[in-house]
């Protein structure tokens, strides 16, 4: 059976201690990051549900650092709309603070699918208010 490696996200045996392509002891890995830079980590996995999982898991613990990681994310896959309002209801969890101001401004101003800056624009708006340019 074939599992990613969480580290370099090839594909390896799913019971292989080490990954052959980047060397990382697999069980190990990530042990001394915290959940959230982890989640941050995996925003990068190929697998789209994987991706998913993060951005949802990322909600569920606001803290604003994955903020800007997560507006990148929209912008490596531009066609996935899904993903990116999943990315903007994750973000309008967040606290109020400038660097989910920041993503949620680049998603509405710079985001190439028209939906998504408009729903960018709405967080934007609920979050910190209009009227301020
Ligand atoms: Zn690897």
């Amino acid at each position: 059976m074939q599992t990613y490696c969480p580290n370099c996200f090839d594909q390896i045996d799913a019971d292989a201690m080490k990954c052959p392509a980047c060397g990382c002891a697999v069980l190990f890995w990530g042990r001394a990051m915290s959940e959230t830079e982890r989640l941050i980590h995996s925003l990068g996995h190929p697998q789209r549900s994987e991706r998913l999982k993060a951005v949802y898991a990322l909600a569920d613990l606001p803290q604003s650092e994955s903020a800007l990681p997560l507006a990148d994310l929209c912008f490596g896959k531009p066609d996935d709309i899904w993903q990116a309002v999943e990315v903007i209801r994750t973000l309008a969890a967040m606290p109020a603070v400038e660097r989910v101001e920041v993503a949620l401004a680049r998603l509405a101003l710079e985001h190439p699918a028209g939906p998504v800056q408009t729903l960018a624009a709405h967080a934007l708006d609920a979050k910190f208010g209009g009227g301020e340019a």
